[in-house]
């Protein structure tokens, strides 16, 4: 939808008030009679007086963040922390409001010197698996490291910098405003000698999942005085000269001293898919929230706003090819990440000419899982079967035992290649004999390291956890391409302010989250939306308040 523009009421002037009393002032201009009772009573300045201004009156900012996901909820703790009033505008009903943050595991990728730092993070510091724990650690360097690995040879921006060295002091900040983490020991961690040993710098991920981060943090922006407005989708922005005075809901005006938007990449939009990613992506299926349409990255380019980041990029991973097109909204928002498919590191993937397409080993797969969904597009008929055999069954995730996982399984590769629908079937049998061939025997297999159990003079090698395919039974699972969320955004300053194409920062506008740009470019080391959001709300947040 275009977004609209237009002039905004002054917000009504203050005189001050009588000590240590709080005073507020209703609304003057007739423009205000369009607005929610609620906000008659939220959003018009209040005047007070501290201890510190010594009677001289002060005004409150009011903040409006613009959507309830986490980076939306990391914006207006930080601006009730701050000193603003905040108001919080979500498209969604309560059902899906926390948008997609409340789809994910909670997974939170932060840099940690040692083990002992994290303890004071969890929910049951008691667990008694704890002591028989390596968490390892993961440096401001590791994780440097990895986000440069999927920069394409440039150095890492502002963004990056921001986010690894800030990173560790987020998910602290959100422990202080009760958010609890639990060590992700289904996922990111594997059996040793005895021992949980975790790997690939991914430990925590926040109590009850994405459901669990949205309920903590949204029970303490409520306790610190925020509100939030269900079914208020932001249609434009209000704007004076070259200032954003507030928001457009449908019909009603919204003033404030500040606006954050918060709401969302256009990974749900398909015709912006189509027009920024390329055309094969009005096709795939979208992971999460129908409503992150693009809706604040077009008001803001409205306004001059500059396209920052890798416009193209994005977030996008092998999911069940029979899952619904948005994030399956029947399930329990806990269950919702089930019909993503992310475990070929086990196995192999054919595509419809019955050939391997990637090295599924190439790295762990918190470091390829965004980017195969993208290499599962590509294919033809957008498609691709995932084969595996019984010996690592147990290994595989939870989502390949989820009751609605769709899969074909048979006692031998003969019979199961018929199965494969779609798929050229005689070069199907001829690519998974030729890579049961290449597997070298002498290596152990170990899901915990990058083992360098390889095949050889395949194209492409499978580079490590390459483990025949000969225990029956043998399972293949049909997937697509699921896009988890946009990477190309807008271009913020160190205070979340939104920067037009000069570098000046567009007066009263901020942003955060999967909106902001610069942050991933060719992939993604999992876990990072989630800090990154995090990270940018709450410098949006306080900058907003500033
Ligand atoms: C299935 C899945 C699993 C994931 N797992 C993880 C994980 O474990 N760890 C991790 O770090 N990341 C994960 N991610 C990525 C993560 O979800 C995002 O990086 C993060 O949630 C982005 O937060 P956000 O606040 O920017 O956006 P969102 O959480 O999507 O919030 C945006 C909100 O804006 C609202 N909105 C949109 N338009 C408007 C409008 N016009 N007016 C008002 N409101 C509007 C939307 O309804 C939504 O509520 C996952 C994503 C998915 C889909």
């Amino acid at each position: 939808m275009a977004p609209k523009r237009g002039l905004c009421p002054t917000i009504p002037s203050v005189s001050g008030p009588s000590p240590g009393t709080l005073v507020h002032h209703g609304p003057k201009y007739g423009i205000w009679t369009n607005v929610h009772p609620v906000l008659l009573f939220t959003l018009y300045p209040i005047v007070y007086k501290t201890s510190e201004n010594q009677g001289i009156p002060m005004v409150k900012k009011t903040i409006v963040v613009v959507g309830s996901g986490n980076a939306a909820i990391s914006a207006g703790i930080a601006a009730l922390e701050a000193g603003a009033k905040v108001l919080m505008l979500e498209k969604a009903g309560p059902d899906l409001a926390g948008g997609n943050t409340k789809y994910t595991a909670g997974a939170m990728r932060f840099a940690y010197e040692t083990p002992e730092e994290l303890l004071p993070l969890l929910s049951n510091p008691k667990d008694p698996r704890i002591p028989n724990t390596d968490f390892g650690h993961y440096t401001q360097e590791k994780f440097k490291a990895d986000l440069l690995c999927f920069n394409d040879d440039e150095t890492l921006t502002p963004e990056q910098h921001a986010l690894v060295s800030e990173s560790c002091d987020a998910v602290r900040w959100l422990a202080g405003h009760g958010v609890t983490y639990d060590p992700i020991y289904n996922r990111q961690s594997f059996e040793k000698d005895g021992r949980y040993v975790f790997w690939g710098g991914l430990t925590l991920a926040a109590k009850n999942e994405g459901v669990g981060l949205f309920e903590m943090e949204l029970a303490a922006f409520q306790r610190l005085g925020g509100q939030i407005r269900y079914r208020a989708g932001v249609t434009g922005l209000l704007t004076r000269g070259d200032r954003v005075t507030g928001v457009q809901v449908a019909d009603e005006s919204i003033s404030a001293d500040a606006v954050v938007l918060a709401c969302g990449g256009f990974e749900a939009g398909k015709a912006l898919r189509e027009e920024r990613i390329g055309p094969d992506w009005s096709v795939a299926k979208v992971r999460g929230t129908p409503h992150n349409t693009g809706d604040g990255l077009l008001m803001a380019e409205a306004l001059g706003a500059m396209r920052y980041g890798r416009s193209g990029g994005c977030h996008a991973t092998p999911v069940d090819l029979h899952m619904k097109d948005f994030g399956n909204l029947d399930l329990p928002p806990g269950e919702r990440k089930n019909y993503r498919k992310i475990c070929y590191f086990l196995g192999v993937m054919l595509n419809a000419e019955g050939k391997r397409f990637v090295d599924e080993g190439f790295d762990f797969r918190n470091y390829t899982y965004a980017r195969f969904g993208r290499a599962v597009l590509e294919q033809p008929g957008h498609f691709a079967w995932q084969v595996f055999d019984a010996k690592v069954l147990d290994l595989l995730y939870g989502e390949y035992h989820f009751e609605d996982a769709h899969y074909v399984e048979a006692d031998s590769l003969e019979e199961l290649v018929p199965k494969l629908a779609g798929a050229d079937t005689s070069s199907a049998a001829a690519t998974l004999q030729e890579f049961n061939a290449a597997v070298d025997d002498c290596t152990p297999f170990d899901p915990t390291t990058r083992d360098g159990k390889s095949t050889h003079g395949l194209e492409p090698d499978k580079t490590n956890w390459a483990q025949k395919l000969d225990t029956p039974p043998f399972r293949a699972y049909p997937v697509t391409c699921g896009i988890t969320f946009t990477y190309g955004g807008l271009k913020v300053d160190e205070r979340g302010a939104v920067l037009k194409a000069t570098g000046a920062p567009i007066a009263g506008l901020f942003g955060c989250g999967e909106l902001v740009g610069g942050v991933f470019f060719g992939g993604y080391p999992g876990g990072s939306g989630l800090t990154s959001g995090t990270v940018f709300g709450r410098r949006a947040g306080r900058g907003a308040s500033g």
